[in-house]
């Protein structure tokens, strides 16, 4: 069945739901609040699960060709003590995560809706929504309607403005943030997410993320995470970062050094909030719409993947809508919850006023991994692979489907 179709938010999510209903005879049309859809924000890790979830739209060679392959996680104490020390390889050989720009995700995902048939309005900021008969308005500021729909997904990110309409829930915002900058990368840590710590008040890390274009020189994502409110004092003693952060992860001085100052850097802050059902009428939530929380396990993107895929197999599914979204929500919901509640959980570990987590955390968290078991379950949560729709195939055969990382220097053990 062919339904009108209206998008809110040209991001992950939205580019990718759009694509995948326009390719399966939707008439779909985008809504973007800006002028120009732009990527926000620097570096993401795309899990097995992202992948596998991009293989499906037909993207993952030239995602994996622009990205960078992560194989290994590794993260210590300012005194040089090993918090984790992950590698993927341990669950499946051959298996891993791949860093990459956001704009280079954004590019992939931008060509496949360009070609997809689906069509896009920009500058068009939707602040409401309201059903009549079997249509649904969307509305902006002054209450004008920019268009009208059978359903309208609402991808529109973690501030959304329309989840209000299905889920009332006030969503809970973390006490830390982060600084983030795209930096260029001289190669300075293959295949390794590098990440340093100061009890769990402060998180220096560096990913790299490949290239932002083809023919792009590589870059890296360096992120410091502080609270919202210290990004002002943070702005005025940049040069006495730069020093402690150079101490915390000698290697990177150099890039610091190239930089222009600290703005380079964006800030960004973190909210928690799961929609109990991501669905009313003719209203859908996708995404950080429906689910945001902190990176802290790096599963945002590749949730929004996931979801897409869920939603388009649910319309293609249901001739109703309302069975639809069920089923979608249904399809998602262990997942979804299992990764809101560990994300949630684990956030403070790592950034936070709590000296007793920090302390915690040193202490357990590496001697976790020498019981095997507990060392492929860590490696599983961070790949995506816990629950949900491809916890069935096993980390083997994702690892056989996502092309290899091209031979480079062999990450060394610190
Ligand atoms: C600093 C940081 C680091 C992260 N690292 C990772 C990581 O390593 N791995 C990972 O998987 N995830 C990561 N994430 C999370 C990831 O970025 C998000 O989960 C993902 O982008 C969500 O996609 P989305 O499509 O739901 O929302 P978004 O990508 O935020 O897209 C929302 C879109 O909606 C548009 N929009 C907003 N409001 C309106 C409106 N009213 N009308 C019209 N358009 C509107 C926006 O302009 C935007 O284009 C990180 C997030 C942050 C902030």
């Amino acid at each position: 069945m062919s339904r009108d179709v209206a998008v809110v938010g040209a991001g992950v999510a939205g580019l990718a739901v759009a694509a995948l209903l326009a390719r399966a005879g939707h008439r779909v049309t985008l809504l973007e609040r800006f002028e120009r859809p732009a990527p926000v924000g620097s570096g993401l890790m795309l899990q097995p699960t992202g992948l596998a979830a991009l293989a499906r739209l037909g993207l993952l060679e030239e995602i994996a060709a622009l990205g960078a392959p992560i194989t290994r996680l590794h993260g210590t104490t300012d005194r040089g003590a090993t918090v984790f020390d992950l590698d993927y390889g341990d669950l499946a050989p051959g298996l891993h995560a791949v860093a990459v720009h956001r704009a280079a995700l954004h590019g992939v995902l931008w060509r496949a809706f360009a070609a997809s048939g689906a069509r896009i309005e920009t500058a068009r900021a939707i602040a409401t929504a309201d059903e009549q008969g079997d249509r649904i308005l969307l509305r902006d500021s002054a209450g004008a309607t920019v268009a009208e729909a059978d359903i309208a997904i609402d991808a529109s990110g973690a501030r959304s403005v329309l989840r209000a309409l299905v889920d009332p829930t006030p969503p809970r915002a973390f006490s830390y943030g982060a600084v983030w900058a795209s930096v260029p990368d001289p190669g300075l840590a293959p295949g390794m997410l590098l990440q340093r710590y100061v009890s769990a008040r402060h998180m220096l890390g560096w990913l790299p993320a490949g290239r932002s274009e083809a023919g792009a020189a590589p870059c890296a994502a360096l992120f410091w995470s502080i609270k919202p409110g210290e990004h002002a004092a943070w702005v005025a003693r940049y040069d006495a970062w730069c020093a402690e952060a150079a101490a915390l992860l000698p290697p990177i001085a150099p890039v610091l050094a190239g930089l222009p100052g600290p703005q380079a850097f964006a800030p960004a802050t973190y909210i928690q909030f799961t929609a109990k059902r991501p669905w009313r009428g003719r209203l859908v939530l996708l995404g950080d719409s429906a689910h945001a929380s902190s990176p802290q396990l790096g599963q945002g993107a590749n949730s929004a993947l996931l979801d897409a895929l869920a939603l388009a197999d649910a319309l293609a599914a249901e001739p109703g809508h309302h069975a639809a979204f069920a089923h979608y929500a249904a399809a998602r919901r262990a997942h979804v919850r299992f990764y809101q509640r560990a994300s949630a959980l684990m956030t403070p570990f790592f950034q936070s006023d709590a000296r007793s987590l920090a302390l915690v955390r040193d202490l357990v968290f590496d001697r976790l991994k020498l019981v095997p078991w507990l060392r492929r379950e860590m490696i599983r949560t961070l790949a995506g692979l816990k629950t949900g729709l491809l916890a069935h195939r096993s980390a083997a055969a994702l690892a056989g489907a996502i092309p290899p990382p091209s031979p480079g220097p062999a990450p060394g053990r610190s």
